[in-house]
């Protein structure tokens, strides 16, 4: 599977939604999840977001094991999305900042 990790946090891009073949990303009010099991494997939203936030399973960067978790659990609980929208308004600013975690709404 593929993971939405930290830098997706308070930039919320949404150009991968709109390149997934079955539709697996779900949406928070500041951050983006994949289902584990929906998604496919294609690797097609990874090049796609702005921020490279999305990583397949075993790459996930050192110290953001977490967000594998988030993800799987965070689908359960959010709303599907499968359209590419405005991202959020303070997203350039965000972009590459360390730690947003801390900043995560569920
Ligand atoms: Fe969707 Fe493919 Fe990305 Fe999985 S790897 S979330 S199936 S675009």
């Amino acid at each position: 599977t593929f993971v939405v990790t930290d830098n997706c946090i308070l930039c919320k891009y949404t150009d991968c939604v709109e390149v997934c073949p079955v539709d697996c990303f779900y949406e928070g009010p500041n951050f983006l999840v994949i289902d584990p099991d929906e998604c496919i494997d294609c690797a097609l939203c990874e090049p796609e977001c702005p921020a490279n936030a999305i990583f397949s399973e075993d790459e996930v960067p050192k110290g953001q094991e977490v967000f594998t978790q988030l993800n799987e659990e965070l689908a359960q609980k959010w709303p599907n999305i499968t359209e590419m929208k405005e991202q959020l308004p303070e997203a350039e600013k965000w972009d590459g900042v360390e730690g947003k975690i801390q900043y995560l709404e569920k």
